[in-house]
This record gives structure tokens, sequence and C-alpha cells, in this order.
């Protein structure tokens, strides 16, 4: 891997803390990092270098997956770090930072390969971007690279606006866009899963399967984030990115040995094949809720207007449930079901794939008797796979019983998505970041569903604290004749 320069704007933030730097440090550990490395850290605050690696250094005693107990090792990982005062509207300041990556550069005898992160809000990101080209430091002989975090945008309008700008100062293919989801150990192995199994293979078309439902549920509410939340609701903050590019990683079929650039035409081909919504049909589809007071895990919790920084009259949707169709030979009459909410009765990111059921139409023996065979991918907080059959139950004769094949990791030996993300974007490989092209389809899905939010033209269900949101979110399935899997 090439000798890099990372420059991280927020570096004094809770992502930083809580994720980038436990991530920088994990990858150190299991030797994935160049050999020559420079973290280059960026603030409002003043702060010595050694204060900012003392407080880098508590950040991985916090939130490290791996044990920070060998002193060797962490003083020579600290010893990349250096800080810089930087206020992303003062020129002076990036006239300050292109000195001191130069001067690291010139020290460590790197060439000038630049990773620039942007851990900020995302009104900074224009201007940080802007600021990069104009200042001089992405003008570098070796490469350079924008890593951005979430959110891409507020609609399909100021998404496209973005990203206009940022192309001025980097291209596409030097650009990262985080969607974390994508760097979830089991959400990267859907693909290969398919590849190295000709049975799963098979099996991935409207030929056995049933319906797919796609499920990313927290028992927290909207804790310190009532700001934004309120402002964004679930379809912003996890349906128009988190739920969509799960939706795209498992209906997408792939050759082995495939490109990256192969994957992400696939998954734009998945979303121009979504089936798209009119706003007169969205609640038909699309199901909002809005979280009341209840009880989760023997804990009584407040409704959402009733949390701190929420209005009486908030509208802001804590569910959503939708319902979706892709329009293309492998998947055209298999429903698609989303749903994703706070203060669920349990926190839980799976797929479920449910199989046909052929035998029940052609057979009374089985009629009734059998339960739907399913794959269930757990993505989060467990890591696994199970697959439902159907046997014998040699206790009752003639009936039949589900069985489950199960596979499940320690949370302990599987990275964390930070870490799978920045490695890759280390070594440039784009696969599991999120393209523009991606990003505008995904907005222009959903923009009747805001439209149709905006203008009120869907009922807003309460639900409870501790359920598994409204009952409307249920009838989407039933109406097909399904129901939603749950753990419980
Ligand atoms: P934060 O508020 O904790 O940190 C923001 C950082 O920006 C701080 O280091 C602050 O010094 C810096 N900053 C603020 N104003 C600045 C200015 N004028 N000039 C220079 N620096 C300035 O935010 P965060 O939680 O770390 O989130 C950072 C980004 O990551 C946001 O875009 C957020 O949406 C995104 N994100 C965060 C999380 C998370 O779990 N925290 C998850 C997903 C995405």
């Amino acid at each position: 891997m090439e000798a890099t320069t990372f420059v991280l704007f927020g570096a004094t933030g809770d992502l930083a803390k809580r994720k980038i730097y436990p991530a920088l440090y994990n990858l150190f550990i299991d030797q994935k990092l160049p050999a020559s490395f420079s973290v280059i850290g960026l603030g409002r605050r003043e702060l010595s270098n050694e204060v900012f690696q003392k407080n880098v250094e508590q950040s991985l005693r916090s939130f490290s997956r791996r044990a920070v107990d060998d002193p060797g090792s962490v003083k020579a990982f600290l010893e990349a770090f250096r800080y810089s005062v930087l206020d992303v509207g003062h020129k002076e300041d990036y006239q300050k930072l292109l000195q001191l990556v130069e001067q690291r550069e010139a020290e460590l005898n790197i060439p000038q390969n630049r990773l620039f992160y942007l851990s900020v809000g995302p009104e900074f990101f224009d201007i940080i971007a802007t600021s990069i080209k104009e200042s001089g430091l992405g003008s570098t002989k070796g490469w350079k690279r924008l890593i951005i975090e979430k959110p891409f945008g507020h609609d399909l309008q100021s998404a496209r606006e973005l990203n206009q700008k940022l192309s001025i100062s980097f291209a596409e293919h030097e650009i990262f866009r985080i969607d974390h989801y994508l760097g979830k150990p089991m959400v990267q192995k859907l693909e290969v899963l398919q590849q190295a199994n000709p049975v799963l293979q098979a099996l991935w078309t409207n030929h056995y399967i049933a319906n797919v439902q796609i499920t990313a549920i927290e028992t927290v509410g909207v804790e310190e984030r009532a700001g934004y939340y309120d402002h964004v609701g679930a379809i912003r903050d996890m349906f128009q990115n988190h739920m969509l590019q799960l939706l795209m990683m498992l209906s997408i079929h792939l050759p082995k040995g495939s490109t990256s650039e192969e994957v992400r035409l696939k998954k734009k081909r998945i979303m121009e094949a979504l089936e798209p919504l009119q706003k007169e049909d969205v609640a038909m589809n699309v199901v909002r809720g809005q979280y009341t007071a209840g009880t989760i895990q023997g804990k009584a919790v407040v409704g959402y207007k009733d949390e701190p920084g929420i209005g009486q009259d908030s509208m802001n949707d804590t569910f959503i449930a939708a319902r979706l169709e892709i329009d293309d030979v492998f998947w055209r009459e298999v429903p698609f079901y989303i749903r994703t909410g706070k203060r669920t009765q349990e926190k839980s990111t799976r797929i479920v794939i449910e199989f046909k059921e052929p035998l029940k139409q052609h057979s009374s023996t089985y009629e009734e008797k059998t339960n739907p065979n399913l794959l269930i991918f757990e993505i989060n907080p467990n890591e696994g796979i199970t697959l439902q059959l159907n046997t014998k139950d040699p206790q009752h004769e003639g009936e039949f019983k589900p069985i489950l094949i199960d596979f499940h990791t320690s949370r302990k030996d599987v990275p964390e998505a930070y870490e799978n993300l920045i490695y890759d974007a280390l070594r440039g490989d784009p696969t599991f970041f999120a393209h523009w092209d991606e990003v505008e389809l995904s907005w222009k899905w959903v923009q009747p569903i805001l439209n149709a939010f905006e203008e009120n033209l869907v009922p807003l269900h309460p639900y409870s604290a501790g359920s598994f949101g409204p009952d409307e979110a249920d009838q989407l399935l039933a109406r097909d004749g399904y129901h939603w899997c749950t753990n419980s």
C-alpha cells in the first residue's frame, strides 16, 4: 500500500473519537496501514500535538476493538499524529495546513498521496473541497482522494447542487462517499456468498423467492440529535441511503471476479429498474410512523413529541415501511419490503429471504403444515446466516417442524465498518462506497415520498415505543399474504 497523508477535518469531533481513530488503530495492529503513514488532525480548538495524541489515545482506550495493551505499539501509532488549527472559512489556515503536510511528506520522505476525510457537518463539504483546490493542497504529484460523510444532500436538488460543487475540485473517481452500512462485513459478504455458492446463485430469482424483507430497527430514540433528526426523519436518515444500498447489494447478480465498475453498474441498473412511485401512490406503498410513549426492555420511555428539543406539532417520521418492486428479469413480481425505525422492541439489522412454497399448491400433505424456507442474513448487532428448513417432528407423527441451520461469528473477530472502509479508501478501492449515480437515483426514487409527506398525503401513524412499528406496516405485507419475520 502506498505511503499516505491522512488529513482529517473534524478531528475533535464525535465520529473521529468513536470510529475513525479506533479504526486506524485496528488497521495498524493488523498491519493494514501503509508502512509510512501520517495523520494530520484539524479542528477549531488550539491543541498541541501532545494533547491531540493523548486525546487519540483516550479514544482508543474507550472504543478500540483490539486491545490497547502494548505501550510500544501505541507509541508507534501515535507518533504519526500531528494537529493543526483550521476554521473552514479561514483561507490562511489552509496555507498553514499545506505547509505542515509538505513538511511531513519531506520528513517521512513519502510521495504526495493525500486522503482528505471530511468528518464535519455537511454545510462544510463544499467550502472545504473548494479550499483544498484553491490552497494548492489538491495539486499533488501523487493521488488525492476525498472521503465524505453523510448526509449527501437533503433532497434531489440539494444533492445535485452539492455534487456539482464537489466535482469542481475532485473527479468522481476521487470521491469516496461513506455509507457505513456498505462497510459492514456481512453486507460485503453478500456478493461472495452468492458467487461462491452455486446453490444460492441458482435460487436468486423470482422463480424461487417469494419476497425479501430488509429491516433496520433500533431501540434507541432520537437521543441528543433532535435538532438534526427532526428535519430529516427516518426517510432521509436511513431509507434514502442505507436501506436502498442494502436493497442494491442484495439484488445485484455478479459473475465471479467482477470489478468495482461492474458492481457499480449493476447497482445503478437496479436503481433504474426500481418501479417509480408517483406522489399519489405513496400512501398505498409507504407507511410512516412516529413513536409514542411505551416500554422498552422494562423501561418506560417518553414519546417522540416529548423528547427534548422536539415540538408537540412535529410531523417527523421515526419509522418508515415501504413496498418496492424491481422490474427486471430476476426480480419481477417479487415484493421487497423495507422497514426502519426508532424505539422498536429490538435492535436488529437483517435481510430475510422468504422462498416460495410450491409444495403447498400441489399437495394436501404440506397444506398449512410447513413453514416457509427462510434465508436470514443478520447484519447487526450479531453477524450470522441462518437457513430455516422443514423436517419431520419425531415427537408428533405426521407433523413438520422448522429447523435452523445457523452460523454466527463472534463480534470481537469482526472488523468494524469503518476499518473496512478506510482500508479500501487507502487502497483506492471504491467498491463499497456510494457512487454519485446511486446517490442521485436514490434521491430521485425517494423524492415523491418527500413531496407526499410535505403535502400530508400520507397519514402519520403513531406506534408505541417497544412495538415493531404501526400496525399499518404489518398490513403492507398482509395484503400480499406475508408477514414480517422477526427474532421475537
Ligand atoms: P461533531 O459535531 O462531533 O464534530 C464536528 C467537527 O467539526 C468537530 O471536530 C469540530 O471542531 C469541527 N468543526 C465544526 N465547525 C467547524 C469550523 N467552522 N471549522 C473547522 N472545523 C469545524 O460531529 P460528528 O458527530 O463527529 O459528525 C461529523 C460528520 O459525520 C457529520 O457530517 C455527521 O453527519 C457525520 N456522521 C456522524 C456519525 C456519528 O456517529 N457521529 C455517523 C454518521 C455520519
